[in-house]
């Protein structure tokens, strides 16, 4: 048994896993929230036994991770005896920026160079050295490993990942293309290889698309297991219309709302982020699950977005198919992209013209939960669901560097 501890730190939230890497399975998992706000808790679940709440104060990331790792010791429900059988630990980094292509084993030149991204990941990063800051305060010695979401996109020619601002913003200002999702998008591209070649496509010459739609959702597309381009930019708000975020839209709409709505930098940022996309044009939800029901039940605006989110989707995949001249597999993942079958049928609807064949029943009666090919045998296109695990790419990617 060779365990990794996987982390991924919010600003008041810190999501952990144990994977036992050698069985390439997860021991136990869960959540602290309200980190340094009233009313902290941890959530923990091990994959045998019941789900264990503990409401205690947690002032900041180091009090969570020593809270996770009694519990995991814990006499009664812990699953490992003391911290010693912690072999590595994962850390999700949210911006590498162009420093990081592959992941790191962290230390202090390292530790620096995510500081130094903290004006691309504002949020993000500073909440990210949190964890691993906590995590090196209570587990001197342990190895520790960054996975940057932004690495995947740092093999991206330059035409594709530089904007039509003057080139000083990205001399200066680093402004360009980063993409995000990028250990899912890896993840998932590294299987569709894999079934690609039992089809006798080899692995050098595959063309994937892959479509990452959850609550936040970014299509990438791939040659040879490398990134091409992908939808996601300097920050994640570029693409699709998501969740609570707008996606790509004309850039003089900005200036133009603040204007007109009187608002600062940061109140446009977040009209943006958190109030546009799903929930802002339907006035519902930004949840797909409340967005399907609503437009069952013949509610206009909800159906209106989630149109909206897959003919965007569908353009990215035409554009991307122009890329790279041709597509061998289109790959759906993640929470909607796993689970909503109204959105991936209305995504494939009129996609012939690339070959592809959909078979719009087996996609209505799929298992959920599991890989599954919703193209027919003459199609010539795979179209693929591949549940996403970033946390087990993570503890691969620590297992390989730290072990
Ligand atoms: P993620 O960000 O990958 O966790 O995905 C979250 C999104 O997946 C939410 O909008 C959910 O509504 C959506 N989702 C999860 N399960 C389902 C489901 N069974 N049907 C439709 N959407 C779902």
């Amino acid at each position: 048994m060779t365990n990794i501890l996987v982390i991924n730190a919010g600003s008041s939230s810190l999501k952990y896993q144990l994977i036992d890497i050698d069985t390439e399975s997860v021991i136990a998992k869960g959540i602290c929230e309200r980190i340094g706000i009233a009313g902290s808790m941890l959530t923990y679940k091990p994959a045998e036994g019941d789900k264990v709440e503990i409401q205690k104060d947690m002032k900041d990331h180091q009090d969570a991770i020593q809270m996770v790792l009694d519990i995991l010791a814990d006499k009664e429900v812990g699953v490992i005896t003391d911290m010693s059988s912690i072999a590595a630990v994962g850390h999700r980094v949210l911006h590498g920026g162009e420093k990081f292509s592959a992941p790191v084993v962290i230390d202090d030149a390292v530790l620096a160079a995510i500081e130094e991204c903290i004006p691309l990941g504002p949020l993000h990063n500073p909440a990210n050295l949190m964890g691993i800051r906590g995590c090196m305060a209570v587990m001197p010695g342990v190895p520790m490993v960054a996975v940057f979401d932004t690495a995947w996109g740092q093999t991206m020619d330059k035409k594709a990942y530089m904007y039509g601002t003057p080139y000083e913003a990205y001399e200066k200002y680093r402004v360009r293309r980063y993409g995000f999702h990028g250990t899912s998008h890896r993840y998932v591209t590294g299987r569709a290889l894999e079934l690609l070649e039992k089809e006798g496509v080899a692995k050098e010459n595959a063309r994937v698309i892959t479509c990452h739609l959850g609550n936040g959702s970014s299509c990438s597309c791939s040659l040879g297991g490398k990134c091409v381009d992908t939808s996601m930019g300097l920050t994640p708000l570029e693409g699709m219309p998501m969740g609570t975020r707008c996606g790509s839209i004309d850039p003089a709409i900005v200036p133009f709302l603040m204007e007109k709505m009187g608002l600062s930098a940061s109140e446009m940022d977040t009209y943006m982020n958190k109030k546009s996309g799903m929930l802002g044009i339907s006035g519902v939800s930004s949840d797909f699950r409340d967005l399907g029901a609503a437009a069952e039940a013949g509610n206009e605006r909800a159906k209106l977005a989630l149109e909206m989110f897959a003919y965007k989707t569908k353009q990215y995949i035409g554009s991307y198919a122009a890329s790279l001249n041709g597509v061998d597999a289109i790959v759906f993942t993640a929470g909607v992209g796993e689970n909503d079958r109204d959105v991936r049928a209305m995504v494939m609807e009129n996609m012939e013209y690339l070959g592809i064949e959909f078979d719009k029943e087996y996609n209505q009666t799929c298992p959920r939960g599991q890989e599954v090919e919703l193209s027919t045998k003459n199609s010539k296109v795979h179209v693929y669901v591949i549940p996403t695990d970033e946390e087990m790419t993570i503890a691969r990617d620590t297992a390989a560097l730290a072990l």
